[in-house]
């Protein structure tokens, strides 16, 4: 079974980094017979200028009748006012594509001096409502300026998300290592939390080879960085996915590592861990594996999905190619390489071909 892939760079360093993604998956589209078409579109500032808005309803059209999308990072901060075109792009497809689980993996690869030992864990991450303003409401965004000195920002948690996101941990757990520890504030934030927590106990019934343990997010903080190898499989709501997945991210050498997927019921989307880095955007200098390591959870999905092993091939060669560079120095500067961002994909590719 082919597969159409909707392609977005995004802004800042998002073109840099996409184009080493998209060299990298026309590599394993010929070495493993993927019949990949690969359809290139924008979003972000590109759409704004041409389009008038960040994202269009014929874009969305497109990407839910193809198999995936991959996209690019998004100058988020920037789009301030949907009134004037300016939607976050990532909370768009995520909204309306309902890919609620939001699966971040890290792990320490040889080659790379980290602060902590050796880990692999993955980080699942509720993506459709928690601490985002701008998923909680059928109209309008869940923060209120009361007076101008006065806030009022709403977190809203539903049986239902936590039990689907409990689902898919418990599921990958099974996979691995059969762990799961639960990030929460059930101590302070009591009702939402304690929501939280009793559905993935009501879940966790018809996991019993799963071992679970829970952790309250901030000493999850200490824990994570005092001894990673601890963790296998973490889940939590939005925000604090959020954050301790770039934490998980960070630990095992670089932003620039964390690849991530974004995945519901019928849809899903590759997209990095990190930003648009503004800071480092046009200098060749950018790390491209987050979004690579993107690209091949995603033939992953495809593969498990609908029973392909080739696709389920490819992407672990593209892993492996990441694991190979990175041991061989081929690499950008933010994980101790020398080369350039074009240079890296370059590297990468010629493992492919190897492949
Ligand atoms: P960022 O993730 O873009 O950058 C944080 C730091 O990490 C910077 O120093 C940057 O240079 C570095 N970094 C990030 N990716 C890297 C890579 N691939 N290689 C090497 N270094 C890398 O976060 P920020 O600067 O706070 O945000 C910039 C913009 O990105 C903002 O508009 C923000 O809203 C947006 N943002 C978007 C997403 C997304 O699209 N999923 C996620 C986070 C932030």
């Amino acid at each position: 079974m082919d597969m159409n892939i909707v392609i977005i760079p995004g802004d800042g360093i998002g073109p840099e980094t996409m184009q080493v993604s998209v060299e990298s998956l026309d590599t394993v589209n010929t070495q493993f017979g993927l019949g990949l078409q690969l359809s290139h579109d924008i979003a972000g500032h590109d759409s704004l200028r041409q389009h008038g808005a960040t994202v269009t309803q014929a874009l969305l059209d497109k990407v839910k009748a193809a198999d995936g999308l991959l996209l690019g990072p998004m100058a988020t901060y920037d789009f301030k006012d949907e009134s004037k075109g300016e939607i976050n792009p990532s909370k768009f497809f995520r909204k309306n594509l309902d890919l609620y689980a939001n699966i971040r993996p890290a792990k320490t690869y040889a080659g790379i001096k980290t602060l902590t030992g050796p880990f692999d864990l993955v980080v699942v991450r509720e993506n459709t409502e928690g601490f985002y303003a701008d998923r909680n409401m059928a109209l309008g965004h869940s923060e209120i300026l009361v007076t101008d000195d006065v806030a009022i920002s709403m977190r809203r948690i539903t049986r239902v998300c936590c039990e689907r996101i409990a689902r898919s941990a418990f599921e990958l757990a099974r996979l691995r290592q059969k762990r799961l520890t639960l990030v929460h504030k059930a101590n302070v934030l009591r009702i939402t939390d304690g929501l939280f927590l009793q559905a993935c106990a009501d879940v966790g019934q018809d996991f019993p080879d799963v071992a679970v343990d829970d952790f309250i997010v901030d000493a999850m903080m200490a824990h994570v960085v005092r001894a990673p190898e601890k963790f296998d499989v973490i889940v939590t709501t939005n925000m604090f996915g959020d954050i301790l997945s770039d934490l998980t991210a960070e630990l095992s050498g670089s932003l620039g590592l964390g690849g991530s997927l974004n995945a519901g019921a019928h849809h899903a989307m590759g997209q990095a861990a990190h930003g648009s880095a503004p800071d480092i955007a046009g200098q060749n200098i950018a790390n491209p594996f987050s979004q690579v390591l993107s690209a091949a959870m995603l033939l992953a999905w495809h593969a498990s999905r609908h029973n392909q092993p080739h696709f389920w091939a490819a992407s672990q060669a593209m892993e492996k190619a990441v694991s190979d560079c990175v041991a061989a120095g081929e690499c950008t500067r933010d994980i101790g390489g020398q080369l350039g961002t074009r240079e890296t994909g370059l590297a990468l590719k010629r493992r492919l071909q190897a492949a």
